[in-house]
């Protein structure tokens, strides 16, 4: 991932101060949390809550008090809004609050992760360890991709929320919310005057991991390819930016790159599935032999891409006679 560590300023055509503040929330990953200057003044994200991602954002605070001479700090934040359920953008909010008493706002289909964060945990690896097995994972690998998929459970204390919102004008606020499901449920992007705050939706180098709609709701790359050109088409951007590296000076183009790189995954994986595979075979053909975490992140994106072109009629399940009977048999897709 591309890390830019510059704090920077922006002004919206409605004459709002944005600061961009690089909060390093993990080591070597930077998570952009913007400072809004609106009264009441707000946060948009809060890094992932660890030890060093506060410290990180406190220094944050200090470089800007510095660099641009603004009387600001975080006890001045009174609402946080999260962009999306990720833990690098939620598990902060601990802090904020302690920090601020700030009200913490999400959209409605990331609640939960916040509010019953071990039990949606809990529930989504049940059927990620479907999916597993499902992929032709076999038994040892499964056992410790879940293991793996884990990782960020002891990272969060759940907790209630302040607000939830779903789409259009946020009350109280001049920012107007786009639901843009597909790589987390509850992903919004903010719009403030000409600025659009993209969060992982749309990022300047990247685009952001994809998994199957199997595992949980509202994720999917159906979702994720419309949300885009819901995205494209929101009229007046100036700048978008994201919840990781740089600012995105023209939207549409970035856009039509990541729709170009997903439909581009999509062609190749199709033609990967001339003879009857499972995703794990088309997985490691796709991404080659991966290590660690990389290797259930490589599953998830070829099982989302596979699964969308399963629902488009594109790939069939041709073992079916197995599929009838076993519980849960390994899955054979062939290109239709
Ligand atoms: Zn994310
Ligand atoms: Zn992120």
């Amino acid at each position: 991932m591309h890390n830019d560590r510059t704090i920077r300023k922006f002004t919206s055509s409605g004459g709002t101060v944005v600061y961009k503040l690089p909060v390093e929330a993990f080591p070597n990953h930077i998570t952009n949390c913007y400072l809004v200057l609106t009264d009441p003044i707000t946060l948009i994200d809060a890094a992932s809550g660890q030890e060093a991602s506060n410290a990180s954002m406190l220094d944050c605070f200090a470089r800007l008090r510095e660099e641009f001479g603004e009387r600001v700090a975080l006890p001045d934040v009174k609402r946080l809004i999260v962009t999306h359920g990720h833990i690098d953008h939620f598990g902060g909010l601990h802090f904020v609050v302690e920090q601020s008493g700030a009200e913490i706002g999400i959209h409605e289909l990331d609640m939960s992760v916040v509010r019953h964060f071990n039990e949606r945990l809990v529930v989504s690896t049940k059927n990620l360890h479907i999916f597993l097995e499902r992929a032709g994972v076999g038994q040892e690998g499964v056992a410790k991709l879940l293991e793996m998929n884990k990782w960020s459970k002891d990272l969060f204390r759940a907790r209630p929320v302040d607000f939830t919102f779903d789409e259009g004008l946020l009350s109280g606020s001049p920012f107007e919310l786009y639901h843009a499901p597909g790589h987390c449920p509850g992903q919004v992007c903010i719009r403030l005057d000409d600025i659009l705050f993209s969060a992982d939706h749309v990022l300047s180098h990247i685009t952001p991991n994809q998994s199957p709609e199997f595992i949980v709701r509202y994720t999917g790359l159906g979702h994720y390819m419309s949300a885009l050109k819901k995205v494209r088409a929101i009229p007046g951007i100036r700048v978008a930016l994201g919840g990781h590296e740089d600012a995105i000076d023209d939207l549409a183009a970035r856009v039509d790159a990541s729709i170009a790189f997903h439909d581009a995954r999509l062609e190749k994986t199709l033609n990967l599935c001339r003879e009857p595979v499972t995703v794990a075979e088309v997985s490691r053909d796709l991404f080659g032999e991966r290590k660690g975490y990389h290797v259930l992140l490589a599953f998830l994106e070829t099982g989302a891409h596979m699964e969308y072109l399963y629902e488009r009629g594109h790939l069939a399940v041709v073992n079916v006679d197995e599929v009838d009977v076993v519980y849960n048999p390994v899955l054979k897709y062939q290109k239709q």
